[in-house]
């Protein structure tokens, strides 16, 4: 992975995007050479471009099933994606969907740890 400045450095998503990039990108098979950021390469995908939507999709559900995570991702992330009907879609986030929900729950967890 490059190891300069990430997307969302910065931000109030920063900590999920770093472990979105650990437990997702690293095992991502539409990786770019050279990425992630795979925006800048000009690889448009949904872990990238629809993070802040993705986080908040995740967090309206909690459950040991993915149904109702693929659910919301479909209906709250997909269906504003702007890169729907487009190459670009579906982007590596369908497929590796599962992994990037356990990411985001790793961090809530970490964060509300830290919290008490
Ligand atoms: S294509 Fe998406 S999931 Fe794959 S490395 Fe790039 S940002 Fe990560
Ligand atoms: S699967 Fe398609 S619509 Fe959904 S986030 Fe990826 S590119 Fe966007």
């Amino acid at each position: 992975m490059n190891k300069g400045a990430d997307l969302y450095d910065g931000t109030e998503f920063e900590e999920y995007m770093a472990e979105i990039r650990k437990h997702v990108c690293s095992r991502c098979i539409e990786r770019p050479p050279d990425g992630p950021p795979c925006q800048p390469l000009g690889k448009r995908c949904g872990v990238e471009i629809n993070l802040p939507q993705l986080v908040e999709a995740v967090h309206k559900e909690h459950s040991n099933w993915m149904a109702p995570y693929i659910e919301h991702f479909h209906e709250d992330v997909c269906a504003h994606c702007v890169n729907r009907q487009t190459e670009h879609c579906p982007c590596a986030l369908e497929f590796l969907l599962e992994l990037a929900v356990e990411a985001i729950e790793a961090v809530d967890e970490r964060k509300q740890k830290a919290a008490q």
